[in-house]
């Protein structure tokens, strides 16, 4: 699908073809193809100098900075791991993911060496740390100093390129381990799709240490369009950022219904945008058709993928957004990216179920990851022998091919023996108008195993009472889908990828029974 060998490939071809178009700007800083390409040799040089090798494994741990971008290329070419660290974690997970992941170099953003320092004695194998930025800027001086060495000739490319961890929503978050050709394939197969070239300006606006910033920057690159990174996502910057031309962005549904939120300012920085792609949790019904309506001459693109397939793996393209054929795609995940093989199974027999049948989605891809870093029997519980993924996720395919995800198969609820899917009752309680946000939940119930418990924060200066929640879900759901009780709440619990915590949520009335919560 890619016909590029290693991650860097897209980066020297720009560098040769288009030296002098604008690559990336980040804060203050702007670099060109050459001058990009010019930087990643200097840090392929300087970590060679340090003494990474193939194999070895650098991480960062900052928001974002250029210098993640550059140091996931320079490690790459040397046939080294990047490996970007959520830097929202607290003590005891950062500890975790740094003695899991095991750098030999850490970078280390100025604002982050306090949560460093915190932790450091913990970690035996750090060779040296690089400050990133602030007053003694570390980075700058280093990658300048060194002798530039060009990307290596025998990397393979199935050698692992980036680790990134899982979001953490269902329990501790995962290392991944993504190679040359998963992330390859996986740009192709999305940047292609959003018609990206030299003359697109993409904006960053998702966090680079989740596949959707990553993996969505490196789709950019491949492309060779123009990015605009955020350093966080604020959304102040984003709407200063969108006055400067943005072609792409991506964001997650939390994002999109904030900005819808915002009114006008928001929906007016949006307008002019070429494509808006969407996803990585599910978007609430209610506020996908807001969005239809509010940008009328916007490509609208939902994205469905995991970590463990290195982003994206179906896509509902903009068409199928307005298909008035086919209103009930807009529940889609849409169909599967060129190179993947998608199906749906019975999770206990892994055979096919049929058409319409719920079951779990298993993908077969070059996107596929290695593994998870150091965990072979989690590797193999999750890929089969014959390569397929399996994705936690529950989905039914219509005939014309396309995914809904239905649940995860942890959240889905099982109340007097019949399943009840979560998002499906969400989408309903969300377009009440009192209701701001919404998570479903199954909690314990004596008669029924489990019944389903709505946690609700609401929208601003709005009021509602359990019983009237409960009584509207009742005019608009099967009655043993509908909540028995309810718990209204400021906001729902959610990771730094706006993932709802649902474990969270559950754990107060699951602890001392067995639910894998
Ligand atoms: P963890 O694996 O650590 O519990 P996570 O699964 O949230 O965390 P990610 O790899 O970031 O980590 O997310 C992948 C999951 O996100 C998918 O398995 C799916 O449940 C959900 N998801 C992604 N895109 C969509 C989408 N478009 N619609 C619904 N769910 C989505
Ligand atoms: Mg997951």
């Amino acid at each position: 699908l890619s016909t590029h060998r290693l991650i860097t490939d897209p980066l020297e071809q720009w560098a040769r073809e288009r030296p002098d178009l604008p690559a990336i700007d980040y804060q203050d800083q702007s670099v060109t193809w050459a001058e990009l390409a010019d930087r990643v040799h200097h840090v392929s040089g300087a970590l060679q100098e340090l003494g990474i090798r193939a194999g070895d494994r650098v991480a960062t741990l900052d928001k974002n900075t250029l210098a993640s971008v550059e140091l996931t290329h320079a490690a790459a070419a040397i046939g080294a791991a990047h490996v970007i660290v959520n830097w929202r974690l607290l003590a005891d997970q950062l500890a975790y993911v740094l003695k899991d992941s095991a750098p030999s170099v850490v970078f280390v953003g100025a604002e982050l060496l306090p949560a460093y320092d915190e932790i450091k004695d913990q970690l035996t194998g750090v060779r040296k740390v690089v400050v990133v930025g602030g007053d003694d800027d570390e980075y700058e001086a280093w990658l300048a100093a060194a002798s530039p060495v060009e990307p290596v000739a025998d990397v393979e490319p199935d050698s692992t390129a980036l680790v990134l961890y899982s979001s953490g929503t269902t329990g501790f978050p995962k290392g991944i381990e993504l190679t040359h050709r998963n992330l390859n394939t996986h740009s192709a197969a999305t940047a292609t799709r959003f018609d990206m070239d030299e003359k697109s300006v993409s904006l960053v606006a998702m966090l680079l240490f989740h596949v959707g910033g990553t993996c969505y920057a490196l789709g950019g690159i491949s492309r060779g369009a123009h990015q605009i990174i955020l350093r966080e996502i604020d959304p102040v910057q984003m709407l200063q950022a969108m006055g400067r031309g943005v072609t792409h962005i991506f964001l997650v549904p939390a994002v999109v219904g904030a900005v819808l939120a915002a009114g006008d300012i928001g929906v007016q920085a949006f307008s002019g945008l070429s494509f808006l792609i969407y996803g990585a949790s599910p978007m609430p019904l209610p506020m996908l058709q807001k969005a239809l309506a509010a940008w009328p001459d916007v490509n609208l693109v939902q994205v469905y993928g995991m970590t463990e397939l290195a982003g994206v793996i179906t896509m509902l393209d903009a068409p199928s957004h307005r298909d008035a054929a086919h209103p009930e795609r807009l529940t889609s995940a849409g169909t599967p990216i060129p190179g993947a093989e998608m199906r749906v199974v019975d999770p206990a027999t892994g055979d096919d179920v049929e058409t319409g049948q719920v079951g779990e989605a298993w993908f077969r891809s070059d996107q596929t990851m290695r593994g998870y870093l150091g965990k072979p029997e989690a590797t193999t519980e999750a890929k089969t022998d014959d390569g397929w993924m399996r994705t936690g996720d529950l989905g039914h395919v219509d005939d014309g091919g396309y995914l809904y995800v239905v649940d995860r198969i942890k959240d889905l609820i099982i109340s007097g023996g019949e399943n009840i899917y979560s998002p499906e009752v969400e989408n309903v309680l969300a377009a009440h108008p009192a209701v701001a946000e919404v998570a479903i939940i199954g909690v314990p119930d004596e008669q029924w195993g489990e019944s389903v418990r709505a946690v609700v924060a609401l929208a601003p200066e709005q009021q509602l009472t359990a019983d009237e929640l409960i009584a509207y879900s009742r005019e608009r759901l099967a009655h043993y889908k509908c909540p028995s009780s309810v718990d209204i709440v400021e906001a729902l619990p959610r990771n730094p990828s706006g993932k709802v915590l649902k474990r969270e949520l559950r754990k107060p009335f699951w602890e001392g029974r067995d639910r894998a919560v």
